[in-house]
Formats: structure tokens, C-alpha cells, sequence
């Protein structure tokens, strides 16, 4: 992995930095990142609210917790952005993209935001370099919909480890639907990272669970040890709907939003509510949205920031997964070079030529733990994660 040089002075900047708590002894370095959306206050509410509990820890923590606030800005107006949202343009770091190489041009307020949040995370990696494994990211968030607790994961095995601990719904790859996101960058530094979504924007209950999975996250990446009796009373409160089964999911469908003002969906979409083929959800530009396939709705925008209009998602078996885990771990890896229409070009990742390998293809590489994006209609771009 390649270790920037961290300026240890940006995690004395208590406005960016809301919490360090250290044990003073090399453990397990949990980094919080809260407030990514400035609408999203639940996460930074219930980080102020640990930070104060201090005495909780006291004889039984273990190395570093620091909590990152996201979107300062947008958090002072409780907008979820300014100018762009500060959770889809990590992608663009040293690319053509990069807002950095628009010289003299006006730059988004959420560049600043994410260069001072970069320089936080290069401290915090540079500060514990000897500890590079032990280093754990997690990201909060709220939905504009009412909704359960559930986790986002890019999928890796060491991802799936960690989130299999909570007992909430784990939806799988959405870096390959939403791109650009600050959970995609650090999973592609090497580091594990969960995104946990607590619950509707302003709901208390949000606050409430955004709490609870910080204490049981605490306890399961080693920063402290919870008595039973505190860990069933959190995972009870994140705990899901039962009508929402409590399993791994994945996005079969993703709708885009050019212009979320003239996007409208129909009401009473609660996220993960089951969805048949040809159900009507949206209204665009006044013509009718209807569900490509059957599913659960996730994620459906009830608010006129963001592109995504909804999503959805499927239950991945958990023989599917098993699987999966013996291969990711095998050398099958060598042999996907000899696929019809499969050329490698660079030492994690291949190139698909979908006129020869039509069937299939997806599923082999996602089986893998490949990362599959579109390079245009014909090709296939898989990336190991
Ligand atoms: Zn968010």
C-alpha cells in the first residue's frame, strides 16, 4: 500500500475532527466519517453522543476511534450539498475529471471539503502505518425514505467479515451503481469500510441506531469489549423489520436521475417494500416509471437533490456466497484469461468483449469478487477488488 505523507496537524482541526479517543497503545484505528450529506445529521448527533460517554470505555478500550465530519458546509444550512454531493466524486481524484485541474475555473465548495477530508485520512494512515491491517472505516448515513437499518458493503471478503457481525440486512456491490462514492476510494486504498444507513433523515430512532452500531462496531473491530447484556440490547435496536429478511442483497436495477426537479415518486414507497415487474413508482418529465423487474424498491429518492432514483435489489443466496468465498481464494483467478472474448490488461483486471462472451460473463467475474463496470455497450471493464 502506498503511505502519503500525513500532516499530523489537521487532526488537531476539532471542527473536522469531532472525536479522537485513544487508548495510547497500538489496537485495532476505527475511523467514523458522519455527515458525508449535510441533511444527514443523525451520525454526527450520536458521535457527540459516545464522545461525551467516555467513562463507558474506561479499563476496557483498545487503540484509536476518530470521527470525521463530511460536508461541514452543507451540515451548517442541513442541505445535502452546496454545489455537487461530496459523496460521488471521490472517483475523480488524478483523473482528466479532477476539479483540481480546472485551473481558475470556480471549484465546487465540496472540493475543498474533500481535499480537507483526504488530508485527514492520509494523517490518520501515515499516523498508525505500522498498524495498516488494523485499520477500520465506517460511514453514516440516513435515507430520505422511511427505512430499516441495513449496511453497504463493497464486496470483498474482508468487508463481508466485519458486516456479517450486524444483524441487518448487507446490500453488496453498490460501488458499481453509484460510483465515486468515499467508501469505493477506501476500499481501493486497501482498507476495510462499511457504510451503515440508519433510518429516515430526521427521525430520532435514526440517532438512536446510528449510536447503537457505532457501540457494537466498537466491540466487533476489537476498540472494546461490550457485556452481553450491552450487545443485545444494540443489536436489538438496529435490529430489522420482520418483514425485511435479515440476508445479503444485490442491485439488479438502478434508475438514473438527470433532473431530480422533474423526478416524482409515487408515495409510499418504504425502502426494501417488494415490487413486482410493471409496478408504476415514478413519475419523469410526466411520463410513467415502472419496475423493470421484480424485486424490493431500495433507496427511492423523496427528495429533489441526487440522482439516483431508486434501486433495486434482489436476496443473494448464502450457498451463492459460500462459493464464492472458496474461489475468491483459489487460484481459479488464472484461468479467466483463457474465457472466449476475456483479455487481461493489467495485473487485477480484464477486459470483456460482450459480441463473444454474451452468457454469463457478469456473474463468473462477480463470483470472483471482480468489481464490473461498463466501458461501453459491447465491453466490460472487471476489476478485482
Ligand atoms: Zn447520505
Amino acid at each position: 500500500m502506498h503511505i502519503k505523507e500525513g500532516r499530523p496537524e489537521v487532526l488537531e482541526d476539532t471542527k473536522r475532527v469531532l472525536w479522537h479517543y485513544s487508548a495510547g497503545q497500538p489496537g485495532p484505528v476505527l475511523v467514523l466519517l458522519v455527515g458525508m450529506h449535510g441533511n444527514e445529521p443523525a451520525g454526527v448527533k450520536a458521535v457527540k453522543k459516545i464522545s461525551e460517554n467516555q467513562e463507558f470505555f474506561h479499563g476496557r478500550f483498545y487503540g484509536d476511534v476518530y470521527a470525521i465530519a463530511g460536508n461541514l458546509k452543507a451540515l451548517e444550512q442541513g442541505v445535502r450539498f452546496i454545489d455537487t454531493d461530496l459523496n460521488r466524486l471521490w472517483e475523480l481524484f488524478n483523473t482528466q475529471k479532477d476539479y483540481s485541474n480546472k485551473n481558475g475555473a470556480m471549484k465546487p465548495v465540496e472540493y475543498l471539503e474533500s481535499l480537507e477530508i483526504k488530508r485527514v485520512i492520509d494523517a490518520i494512515i501515515a499516523r498508525h502505518s505500522d498498524n495498516l491491517e488494523d485499520i477500520v472505516f465506517a460511514d453514516l448515513h440516513t435515507t430520505s425514505s422511511q427505512s430499516c437499518a441495513f449496511i453497504l458493503l463493497n464486496d470483498t471478503l474482508a468487508n463481508r467479515k466485519l458486516a456479517g457481525n450486524f444483524p441487518v440486512p448487507q446490500i453488496l456491490g453498490i460501488e458499481e451503481n453509484i460510483q465515486g462514492t468515499l467508501l469505493s476510494f477506501i476500499n481501493n486504498l486497501g482498507f476495510r469500510a462499511l457504510g451503515f444507513e440508519a433510518g429516515a433523515h430526521n427521525d430520532e430512532i435514526s440517532i438512536i441506531r446510528s449510536e447503537a452500531f457505532l457501540y457494537l462496531l466498537l466491540n466487533y473491530a476489537g476498540n472494546t469489549v461490550l457485556k452481553n447484556a450491552e450487545e443485545r440490547k444494540y443489536r436489538d435496536i438496529i435490529e430489522v423489520y420482520e418483514n425485511v429478511p435479515n440476508t445479503y442483497y444485490e442491485v439488479i436495477h438502478h434508475k438514473l436521475v438527470d433532473d431530480p426537479a422533474v423526478f416524482q415518486m409515487i408515495k409510499g414507497f418504504e425502502n426494501f417494500l417488494p415490487v413486482d415487474k410493471g409496478t408504476a413508482l415514478a413519475y419523469e418529465n410526466g411520463s410513467l416509471i415502472r419496475a423493470p423487474k421484480s424485486g424490493r424498491i431500495f433507496m427511492p429518492l423523496y427528495q429533489k437533490k441526487g440522482h439516483d432514483g431508486f434501486l433495486i435489489i434482489r436476496e443473494v443466496s448464502p450457498f451463492w456466497l459460500e462459493v464464492s468465498g472458496y474461489l475468491r481464494r483459489s487460484s481459479i483467478h488464472r484461468l479467466l484469461r483463457f474465457l472466449p472474448g476475456v483479455t487481461k490488461t493489467g495485473s487485477r483486471s480484464f477486459e470483456v468483449d460482450l459480441n463473444i462472451a454474451r452468457f454469463l460473463v457478469k456473474d463468473i467475474f462477480h463470483l470472483l469478487g471482480y468489481r464490473v463496470t461498463e466501458k461501453n455497450e459491447f465491453t466490460l471493464i472487471c476489476y478485482r477488488r
